[in-house]
């Protein structure tokens, strides 16, 4: 077994548990480790840390298995692992049969992560240690979930700072259909696990859609009628569904991809939506936000789920701009008593940072509003309490006031 030694001081990140190593806190190693190999980490003074997978070109340089000593990586180790992580979201399963099984270092499977959609397992392997163990993982995963096909996506640009070809092909079983149908709080979602974007399905909103239908729901309870939405990057139409299966009156879905839009569009179809309570635009949000309220449009509630607009901390002043603009826009075009959804799932952007940004953007649409919610992944997508990376995906509840 080779031994990974840290430089000075760099243990203590490791002492409280986080589970990253990077390139700049290696002091050196007693032998050459292979991509993925688990090595032993220890202190400058030789002190046991942890075991991790080595990664040879990233800048995580190694990656935590484990931090008790007594612990060996081997098959049942592995074997055990995934079963506590399939087993943890068992009680998921009667809301919905679109979960994620597998949250990386959350589950202690750093750079593996696993979703389920019916009877198909999706996988993304993000590190070299979880990718030396492919095979092992995918007969795991086949054997404790019972499905009938695994299809990999890794084919995220990450894998490249890991040294890894980028990939896309049927791991175990038969190949998937174009669209598995899965069923999340009684709406129907046609899931394309082979060109959708990450393994198919933004599984991380499921809590969020869940308000959304509420709020679709109280607002036919209170007003008696049904509520006017606007979905901003509507993709294959989550919130949109949920927002029609709520009772929305008039759901308007927008996506610059066309290909997205029609899949919103055919699985509002598969839940038996009436056409004209669906509409579906084709522009850039950017653009179509103020066309909308150059027309004068109004809304009683506006969504706003953008892709990543920081991908690193570089990118943090200009997407936080992005943000502004959207917010700022999307609140102009609400009635009094009109309520915003607004996320961000930048890493870079943290929670008190996105805050920040909606209030500027409440500020300069002069209204008075109140966050009445806050969003985030669901109880499947768990912050690991000494991985606070984790915590990717944030969201604000507003309610404009009178
Ligand atoms: N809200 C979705 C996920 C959004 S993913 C859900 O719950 O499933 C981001 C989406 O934004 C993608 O579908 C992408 O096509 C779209 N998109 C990216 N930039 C855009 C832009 N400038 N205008 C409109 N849509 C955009």
């Amino acid at each position: 077994m080779i031994d990974l030694i840290l430089k000075k001081g760099k243990e203590r990140s490791l002492l409280r548990r986080h589970p990253w190593v990077f390139d700049t806190a290696v002091q050196r190693l007693t032998g050459k480790a292979a991509s993925g190999e688990t090595v032993r980490v220890v202190s400058h003074d030789g002190r046991f840390l942890a075991w991790a997978a080595f990664s040879p070109v990233s800048t995580l340089r190694a990656r935590c298995w484990s931090f008790d000593e007594t612990e060996v990586i081997d098959d049942a180790w592995f074997a055990k692992k995934i079963h506590d992580a399939v087993a943890a979201r068992e009680p998921l399963r009667e809301r919905s049969n679109a979960l994620r099984l597998i949250f990386g270092e959350a589950d202690g499977l750093p750079g593996l992560i696993v979703d389920q959609y019916a009877d198909c397992v999706v996988t993304q392997f993000q590190s070299a240690g979880v990718e030396a163990h492919r095979e092992l993982i995918a007969d795991l995963l086949m054997k404790e979930t019972g499905c009938r096909t695994i299809f990999d996506r890794s084919d995220a640009a990450t894998r490249k700072r890991e040294g890894l070809e980028m990939r896309s092909e049927l791991l175990r079983g038969e190949e998937p259909p174009e669209a598995i149908e899965a069923v999340e709080d009684g709406v129907r979602y046609g899931v394309d696990v082979r060109i959708g974007h990450k393994t198919g399905f933004y599984v991380d909103q499921r809590e969020s859609r869940l308000t959304a239908q509420k709020v679709a729901e109280e607002f036919r309870r209170v007003h008696g009628r049904g509520m006017r939405a606007l979905n901003c990057f509507c993709y294959t139409g989550g919130f949109s569904l949920a927002l029609l299966k709520g009772g929305a009156a008039e759901v308007v879905s927008v996506d610059s991809s066309q290909d997205a839009l029609d899949m919103a569009k055919a699985n509002a179809e598969r839940n038996g939506f009436e056409a004209n309570r669906a509409k579906f635009v084709c522009e850039d949000v950017f653009t179509y936000l103020r066309k909308l309220r150059d027309a004068g449009e109004t809304f009683d509630l506006v969504i706003l789920d953008p892709p990543k607009f920081a991908s690193n901390h570089h990118q943090v002043d200009r997407a936080a701009r992005a943000y502004k603009d959207i917010n700022l826009n999307g609140l102009r075009l609400l009635t009094p008593g009109g309520q915003l959804f607004t996320f961000s799932c930048s890493g870079a952007i943290s929670v008190e940072l996105f805050q920040k940004i909606v209030a500027g953007a409440v500020f300069d649409a002069h209204v008075n509003a109140w966050a009445v919610g806050r969003f985030g992944g669901g109880a499947d997508h768990p912050l690991l309490m000494t991985y606070p990376e984790g915590e990717y995906l944030k969201g604000l509840h507003l309610l404009v006031r009178p």
